[in-house]
């Protein structure tokens, strides 16, 4: 499957001074998914927490990393909060 030769990239998030990391199923599913707000609430919806707010269009949520696994070790778990369920 492509799946697996895609790299695996982990987005880390932050809004007030929480943050969300997540890695997404597919790179493709990135693609502007993150040049907003009103799209970034929606994928930490999808992928951390349910609850969170859709918010409108706006630069209230701060892209802190977004870090390809591939190039570290794909082993390790990113230091900040990981997907909740
Ligand atoms: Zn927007």
């Amino acid at each position: 499957m492509r799946h697996f030769r895609m790299p695996r990239t982990t987005v880390t998030l932050l809004y007030g001074d929480r943050s969300y990391s997540f890695v997404p199923d597919a790179e493709e599913n990135l693609k502007g998914r993150l040049s907003c707000d009103c799209r970034r609430s929606i994928l930490i919806r999808d992928y951390c927490d349910s609850n969170f707010p859709v918010l409108n269009c706006g630069h209230s949520i701060a892209i802190v990393s977004l870090t390809d696994l591939d190039r570290k070790n794909p082993g390790s778990a990113p230091p900040l909060q990981r997907q909740v369920s």
